[in-house]
């Protein structure tokens, strides 16, 4: 009995959060858009803005339909691969990582390092406009999670304990990722 009082709570919450969120992102896009995107902005950062792709959005049946079931639970529920078991975090090849979700180009061979976390790491993606960064608080934890900017499949975590030059840790499950390799 305790223990579905305490479900139904947990569920309250998520549902909850979930409101939040879809309230969230519009505002906090809008605002860093009129604060970052006046014209003054240096050239390569305004190409890029230019290639920046439609945005996709699919319904959950959709992307059940689209995905595996491992994919969807990563990146629709925010789900996490077990370490060491995912097809990429050993990978050298040269290539790139797309979005399993949507196809946009996410990370670079050239990024990539060995964390020995057991997840694919990168210290940066391929552009700033590539992934979104958003706050995440489940498990009592204080995270920052990396997103597709496209179709905002759940892509990952964010560090600060990665290499030079940035330092960063994008720590990326493999399942949320196709590798496409250079030909
Ligand atoms: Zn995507």
């Amino acid at each position: 009995m305790k223990l579905t009082m305490f479900l139904v709570a947990a569920l309250l919450v998520a549902l909850s959060l979930a409101c939040s969120k879809v309230n969230n992102p519009r505002t906090a896009t809008e605002s860093t858009a009129s604060a970052v995107s006046p014209d003054s902005g240096t050239d390569s950062n305004s190409e890029r803005g230019k290639k920046m792709p439609e945005k996709i959005i699919k319904t959950d049946e959709e992307w059940r339909e689209q995905l595996t079931d491992e994919q969807y639970y990563v990146t629709r529920e925010k789900g996490t691969e077990r370490a060491f078991t995912g097809q990429y975090y050993d990978l050298h090849e040269e290539g790139t990582f797309l979005c399993i979700g949507c196809g946009n180009e996410l990370f670079g061979s050239d990024t990539k390092f060995d964390s020995g976390t057991g997840w694919p790491s990168f210290w940066s993606p391929i552009t700033k406009e590539a992934v979104k960064i958003e706050t995440d608080n489940s498990y009592g934890m204080r995270r920052i999670e990396v997103l597709c900017s496209r179709c905002d499949a759940h892509l990952g975590h964010l560090f600060d304990d990665g290499p030079a030059p940035t330092h960063l840790r994008y720590c990326i499950n493999s399942v949320a990722l196709k590798f496409d390799k250079k030909k």
